[in-house]
């Protein structure tokens, strides 16, 4: 099947009366079929998704399709779907089913997009290799003994492995942003407070963020239109409009971008990462932008505060995983202190423990003041560091990740190792700014890496316009 970049080649090939849509989506099935052995997708919604095919196809040759007619999509497996399965790939939901869907969800099928299934990922979005699903892990579409990144690493290996044209992440780390620089795709955390979390389940709320995962830079605007903008539900989105972002895409002007030298420095970082990054930087310069070093000499802070601040709000959103209220309940259990022990020992993986027990020494009576009060203050330095930078400048740029994908099993023993797979990703989510990953590099293996930009809150036109134009400039078709 051809590999569709973008909903309005999809749209094109339909209306042309090259493809009917179900065939695009049986396409997409058979893709999803044919890579069992790499896991990506704990549920396929095939019959439903054929189904709804035939009546979009419909709609759209009678000119009544919606937005996002034509736009096969996964959910990663954090976010509801009324009568379907969600599990934040985690025993403790087993069997449970959505009751309602997420806003994000409703509004993607009021525009007629078509959800093809819920993809794996790191357990309650804890991760950075998809290795803590209690599902097993999910392979790359490159070499399946590598690892996608995570924790969305379902939704970003679906992308890129022509299963679906787009998908949906959750980021609060860098969960969106790193796998899809592993996997050599285009994924953003907008703003906090974009994008209404209302069905999605929480990891650690003041980070939380959805945002998809494309080939293009149109489909990013298209998907954030549809998404984005105030909700009944969630009272920290924003009443701010929703900006028309796919006008905005060709807007071309001169900015100023300061890429951290903390980053760009950085020991850790590959050579042909650190390479690639300052080749792009140096002919950005050359076109005339102004591209200059900044310091963040916060950077080593943001990993240890992300943790934190994160463990203390998990252990507080994860308290309800009790064995009484959803999913899975120990069949041994005896009386209610003993249910509650017994189905969260046995119901929660490792990883997601560890947080549980971190966060919750952090917020512990004696210990609040030293770790959580004190690393409040500590993220307002760094949001406030951060922000006064974006005064200077448009963006700040970084590479996305130290390093392209890694093996499976590399790091899976060694928590700090998977840690630091964050350094470079933390900082949007702690200051509440959206931050994007762009597929500028390969490696001499061909292995992917991406470019981030960050810039200050409610900015997504400038960012999304400056994207496009790195997308034109620096893809080779
Ligand atoms: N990898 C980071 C973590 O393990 C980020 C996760 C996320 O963004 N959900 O917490």
């Amino acid at each position: 099947m051809k590999q569709y970049s973008s909903l309005n080649e999809v749209r094109k090939d339909i209306l042309d009366g090259r493809i009917v849509l179900r065939e695009l989506v049986q396409g997409y099935l058979d893709n999803i079929a044919a890579r069992p052995d790499l896991n990506i997708f704990l549920e396929v919604f095939g019959e439903e998704a054929l189904a709804a095919a035939e009546s979009v196809q419909q709609k759209m040759l009678a000119g009544k399709g919606g937005r996002l007619a034509g736009m096969v999509i996964a959910l990663k497996d954090n976010i509801c779907y009324k009568g379907h399965k969600v599990s934040a790939s985690s025993r403790i939901l087993e069997g449970f089913q959505s009751l309602y869907s997420a806003t994000v969800t409703e509004r993607l099928l009021a525009e007629d997009a078509i959800i093809i299934g819920r993809t794996n990922c790191d357990e309650f979005a804890m991760g950075s290799s998809n290795e803590n699903s209690a599902y097993g892990p999910v392979g790359h579409p490159i070499n399946p003994d590598l690892v996608p990144g995570g924790s969305s690493g379902g939704s970003a290996a679906a992308v890129a492995g022509n299963m679906c044209l787009a998908s949906l992440g959750s980021d609060t780390g860098g969960s969106i942003r790193q796998p899809a620089s592993l996997c050599g795709i285009i994924g953003i955390k907008p703003t906090y407070g974009r994008i209404s979390r209302h069905g999605l389940i929480a990891y650690a709320s003041s980070f939380d963020q959805i945002g998809p995962f494309t080939h293009s830079m149109e489909d990013v605007a298209a998907i954030l239109e549809v998404i984005s903008g105030p909700d009944n539900f969630d009272s920290t989105v924003s009443q701010r409009p929703v900006p028309d972002y796919s006008a905005a895409l060709g807007v071309r002007k001169k900015y100023r971008i300061g890429y951290i030298r903390e980053c760009i420095e950085n020991p850790g970082l590959n050579p042909e990462v650190k390479q690639r990054t300052i080749e792009i930087l140096d002919a950005l310069r050359n076109e005339g932008h102004t591209v200059e070093a900044v310091d963040f000499p916060l950077l080593d802070y943001l990993v240890p505060a992300y943790y934190v601040l994160t463990t203390a709000e998990a252990s507080s959103n994860l308290a309800r995983f009790d064995g009484i209220h959803y999913g899975y309940r120990d069949p041994e259990s005896m009386g209610i202190d003993n249910t509650y022990t017994r189905s969260r020992t046995h119901g929660f993986g490792a990883e997601v423990k560890r947080r549980i027990m971190l966060g919750t020494f952090v917020l512990s009576a004696g210990y609040y003041d030293a770790y959580y009060g004190h690393t409040q203050k500590v993220r307002k330095l760094i949001r406030e560091n951060t922000r006064k930078l974006l005064t200077d400048f448009d963006f700040l740029a970084t590479p996305t990740t130290t390093n392209v994908a890694f093996g499976k099993g590399q790091k899976a023993n060694d928590p700090i190792a998977m840690y630091l797979e964050d350094i470079f990703t933390v900082q949007a989510p702690l200051a509440g700014i959206p931050g994007i990953s762009l597929p500028l590099g390969k490696n001499s293996e061909g292995l992917p890496f991406g470019f981030q930009l960050m810039s200050d809150v409610f900015t997504e036109e400038k960012l999304l316009a400056f994207s496009a134009e790195l997308m034109e400039k620096f893809v080779s078709k």
